[in-house]
């Protein structure tokens, strides 16, 4: 997201992309290249413990990235990914147990702390995000795939770490990405926001919904703005994607267009949702509102989706290269 300074001052990072790691995914089935890089002194490991990522204290910064020896001296890891290169050293997840990495939080030199927390609160450069939201999805994937869901024996991973194969029947298992719309539907000079019961008091954000098997997005837009709100939509465009890796998702940013406006809000799903002007969207991406409502931070997609609509208005809906938006 790069665009230039306004009102609300210059665009923010939105939080797990853009690592310029090298991925190097054609080294993942080479033993030899693994083994060298596991005990390259270069090698940094990023170290994880199901939903926890460990941090070192290092003067006044926090440091994701641990030496072979530091990471070595956690605990033997449950399982490990190559996560790329950077500037041809490895970088590799090195998965702890879950209550191995929660015993190290009795240690002063590091701080052992849930990846939400690290990318609202800042902890670390934005670039480092993206190779712990991987490490942490990937390794706590193979922490529940540990049984082959075609023939129940036993898996083992291999492709360094990107997938699992059954020891007995021979199938490959591969890491999911669930993909998941987040979409801001529009009608004119107001927006549809919805207030979820595990939200904060006072946050308001957009809708979003898995997408089913069998649907394209912009039907997934539709289906799930009209099942929580009752609010019908025409025309869809893609604004952004986002790696949302709890537990794996991909987040897909849409604005919508709403062609009808009458709220009938499903309660199982969402605990309110209300039309929002322009300004007042405005108001909440700042903390300014009257009523102290607010926007979800700037880390998240759902922020990224308001501030445009707040910025352009209806531009935002026009979709010169959406064949498939209508
Ligand atoms: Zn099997």
């Amino acid at each position: 997201m790069s665009k230039d300074s306004s009102a609300f001052g210059p665009w923010p990072s939105l939080a797990y992309v853009d690592s310029g790691l090298d991925r190097a995914a054609a080294r993942r089935g080479d033993p030899d290249f693994l083994a060298a890089a596991e005990a390259d002194p270069n090698t940094r490991f990023y170290v994880t413990g199901g939903d926890l990522i460990v941090l070192a204290r290092r003067g006044e910064t926090l440091d994701p990235l641990f030496r072979p020896a530091e990471a070595a001296a956690f605990g033997p890891a449950v399982e490990t990914v190559f996560l790329g290169l950077a500037d041809k050293a490895a970088r590799i997840g090195h998965g702890l147990a879950p209550e191995t990495a929660a015993q190290l939080k009795t240690r002063p030199e590091l701080l052992v702390i849930d990846l939400r927390s690290i990318a609202v609160q800042g902890l670390v450069s934005p670039a480092q995000l993206p190779p712990l939201a991987a490490a942490k999805a990937v390794l706590a994937w193979h922490g529940r795939h540990r049984f082959c869901a075609n023939c129940g024996a036993p898996t083992k991973s291999s492709e360094a770490g990107w997938r699992r194969d059954c020891t007995s029947c021979g199938v490959f298992h591969f890491p999911r990405t669930d993909p998941c719309v987040i979409m801001l539907a529009i009608s004119g000079e107001r927006c549809l926001l919805a207030h979820q019961a595990r939200f904060s008091a006072g946050m308001w954000s957009c809708l979003a919904g898995f997408v089913e098997p069998g649907e394209t997005l912009e039907e997934a837009v539709r289906r799930e703005t009209f099942e929580e709100a009752g609010v019908k939509v025409g025309g869809v465009r893609y604004y952004a994607s986002q790696p949302w890796p709890f537990p794996m998702s991909l987040m897909v940013g849409c604005h919508a267009e709403a062609v009808s406006t009458e709220l009938v809000i499903d309660r199982g799903e969402i605990a309110d949702a209300r039309w929002v002007s322009r300004a007042e969207a405005g108001l909440m991406l700042a903390r300014q509102h009257p009523d102290q409502l607010y926007a979800p931070p700037p880390t998240a997609i759902a922020h990224h989706l308001i501030r445009a609509y707040v910025e352009e208005g209806t531009a935002v809906l026009e979709n010169p290269a959406g064949a498939g938006a209508r």
